[in-house]
C-alpha cells in the first residue's frame, strides 16, 4: 500500500502443487526426484514418436479431493487438450492440460488468521477472516527440468510427465500478507488431504503472482504483471511488497505499467523485466486426440469422496469446542497431523485435555520433537497433566517431572516417585508434623489464638519445611486450623 495510501493492489495466484503418486501422469515411470538424471523414463514422457499416453487414476482422484476440500465443483466429465508451444524441456511440442473443461471450477481458500505472517497476525487483515474465490483446478503434466552451465544446457527428464495441479485464484487478494496467508492455508488443506507435500522450497508448490495496482474505490482492474521465481512463501510476500511499491511510484510519475513477466531475485530484493507480453501467446489449445474423456460420476468421484480428512478448519473448531485448547493452539495442531495425532492420543487419557495442549506444545514442542519416533509416548503427557491437575504434584513439580521424562522417558506417576516429589496428603502423616509445628511455635499459636490470623503461616512454614515442600498446603490449612480450634 503506498504512504500516500489511495492505491490498491490487485493479486492473484496461479500455484503449481506436484501430487504425490506412485506413478507419472501418462506412464508407468516412477514419480521421484533426485537419483540418477534422466533415469525414470519410457517413451510416452521423453515424447517419442508412436508412444501413447495412460491418465494415472490415482492423480485424477487426488485432484478431485483437493476439489471436494475445497469446495469446488466437481466437473462430471472433464476433457484433456494440448497446449501447444515449443521448449526444450517438452520435446512432444505440447504439453497435456486442461482448457475448457477442468476437473474443478469454484471453491475458495479460507485465509487463516495465524497463517498470516508473525508481525501481522493481530491485524486487521489477519482478523477480517476473508475467503479467497478459485477460479479452477487443473490437471496436467510436468515438464522436464533445464540445467544451465557454464558453455551448456543439459535437461533432466525425470520430472517431464509428472503429475501436476494448478490451482488458480480470482483476482481477490489485496495485500503480501494475504497472499502470504492464502498459500499456507491453501497448503494446510493440501497437507490434510495427503494431495501432496507442497513444499515451495523442494518444489512441490510453485506460484506465478500477478499483481496490478489501481486508485481505492477504482472498479476496474489495472495493467497486471507476472511475476515469477518464487521459492518460498516468505519470498512471495517480499516480492509483492518490492513490486507494488515499484508499481505505485510508476503510475505516481505518470508511467504506464508495463503488461510483462518479471523475475524476482530475493537477493537483491528487486524484480527485473523477464518479457514483455505485447502479443498474447497463441497455444492452438485443441482435445488431446489420444486420451477419452474423464468420466468423474462413475466411481471416481464417490472414491474421493470416501478419502476425504477432517478439514483444517473443522479439526480446529473441534479442538477448541471439544478440548479447550486456544485458537492459536487448534491452528498449531491442524497445521502439524502427525503432532495433532500425538496430542489426541495424549488427551485421550485425561479430562485436563488444555493442560495437556500445554505441556505439548510450550514444554515438549521446544525440544523439536519428531512425534512419530519420540520414545515418549503420548499417554505420559495425559497422565502428567493429571498428576498436576488433581493434586498429586504441583506445577513446580511437574516442571521436574517434565526434565526427567525428556532424559529418561518412562510413566511420569514412576517418576514422582523416583524423584521422591509425591505430595504428602495422608492425614495422619500431615497431623504428626502440624502437631510438631504447634509444639515448636508457642508465640505463633498464643497469636492466633489471640486473634491474629495471619500468625498461622509460621506454622505452615515449619511443616512445610519439616516435610521438603510436599505437604498438601490446602490439608495443612485444615488440619492446623481444626487443631488451634480444639
Ligand atoms: P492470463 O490470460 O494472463 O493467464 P488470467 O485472466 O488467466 O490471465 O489470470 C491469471 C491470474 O491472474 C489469475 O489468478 C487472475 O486472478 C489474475 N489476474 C487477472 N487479472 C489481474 C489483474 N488485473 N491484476 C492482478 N491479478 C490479475
Ligand atoms: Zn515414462
Ligand atoms: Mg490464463
Amino acid at each position: 500500500m503506498s504512504s500516500s495510501g489511495n492505491w490498491e493492489a490487485v493479486i492473484g495466484l496461479e500455484v503449481h502443487v506436484q501430487l504425490r503418486t506412485r506413478t507419472k501422469m501418462f506412464c508407468g515411470c516412477v514419480n521421484q526426484y533426485g537419483g540418477a538424471m534422466n533415469s525414470q523414463v519410457c517413451p510416452v514422457c521423453l515424447g517419442l514418436p508412436g508412444s501413447l499416453p495412460v491418465p494415472n487414476e490415482e492423480a485424477i482422484r487426488r485432484t478431485i479431493v483437493t476439489g471436494l476440500m475445497l469446495g469446488c465443483r466437481i466437473a462430471p466429465v472433464a476433457r484433456f487438450d494440448r497446449k501447444n508451444y515449443f521448449y526444450p524441456d517438452m520435446p512432444k511440442n505440447y504439453q497435456i492440460s486442461q482448457f475448457d473443461d477442468p476437473l474443478c471450477a469454484g471453491g475458495t481458500v479460507g485465509l487463516d488468521p495465524f497463517l498470516f505472517p508473525k508481525d501481522l497476525q493481530e491485524s486487521d487483515e489477519a482478523k477480517a477472516r476473508r475467503s479467497i474465490r478459485l477460479t479452477r483446478i487443473h490437471l496436467e503434466e510436468d515438464v522436464a527440468k533445464s540445467f544451465h552451465y557454464e558453455e551448456r544446457s543439459g535437461i533432466d527428464f525425470n520430472r517431464a510427465g509428472t503429475p501436476l495441479m494448478e490451482i488458480v485464484s480470482e483476482a481477490d487478494l489485496r495485500t503480501p500478507g494475504e497472499a502470504f496467508a492464502f498459500l499456507g492455508s491453501l497448503r494446510q488443506v493440501l497437507l490434510a488431504g495427503d494431495v501432496s507435500d507442497a513444499d515451495m522450497e523442494k518444489g512441490q508448490m510453485r506460484c506465478d503472482v500477478n499483481v496490478s495496482v489501481r486508485p481505492a474505490g477504482q472498479q476496474e482492474f489495472g495493467t497486471k504483471v507476472e511475476l515469477k521465481n518464487l521459492n518460498s512463501i516468505s519470498g512471495v510476500r517480499r516480492a509483492l511488497v518490492y513490486e507494488i511499491a515499484r508499481q505505485i511510484a510508476a503510475v505516481e510519475k505518470g508511467e504506464a505499467i508495463q503488461h510483462e513477466t518479471r523475475r524476482w531475485d530475493d537477493e537483491a530484493g528487486a524484480t527485473f523485466t523477464m518479457r514483455t507480453k505485447e502479443k498474447a501467446h497463441d497455444y492452438r489449445y485443441f482435445p488431446e486426440p489420444d486420451l477419452l474423456p474423464v468420466r468423474t460420476d462413475q466411481g471416481l468421484r464417490s472414491a474421493a469422496e470416501k478419502s476425504l480428512p477432517e478439514l483444517p478448519a473443522a479439526l480446529q473448531d473441534r479442538l477448541m469446542k471439544e478440548n479447550g485448547v486456544t485458537a492459536y493452539q487448534a491452528s498449531v495442531l491442524a497445521a502439524d497431523r502427525a503432532l495433532c495425532g500425538y496430542y489426541e492420543k495424549a488427551a485421550a487419557g485425561t479430562k485436563h485435555k488444555a493442560t495437556v495442549a500445554n505441556w505439548i506444545l510450550n514444554d515438549f514442542l521446544a525440544t523439536q520433537p519428531d512425534p512419530a519416533t519420540t520414545p515418549i509416548k503420548p499417554e505420559y503427557f495425559g497422565e502428567l497433566a493429571t498428576l498436576v491437575a488433581e493434586g498429586g504434584i504441583n506445577s513446580a513439580q511437574g516442571k521436574k517431572v517434565f526434565a526427567e521424562l525428556m532424559a529418561n522417558p518412562s510413566s511420569p506417576k514412576a517418576l514422582v516417585e523416583k524423584l521422591g516429589l509425591a505430595q504428602i496428603s495422608d492425614v495422619g502423616a500431615l497431623g504428626v508434623f502440624c502437631d510438631e509445628a504447634i509444639a515448636a511455635n508457642p508465640r505463633s499459636v498464643e497469636d492466633y489464638r489471640a486473634g491474629k490470623s495471619n500468625a498461622i503461616n509460621a506454622l505452615k512454614g515449619f511443616v512445610m519445611k519439616k516435610s521438603q515442600g510436599k505437604a498438601n498446603p490446602a490439608q495443612v490449612d485444615e488440619i492446623l486450623k481444626a487443631k488451634l480450634s480444639a
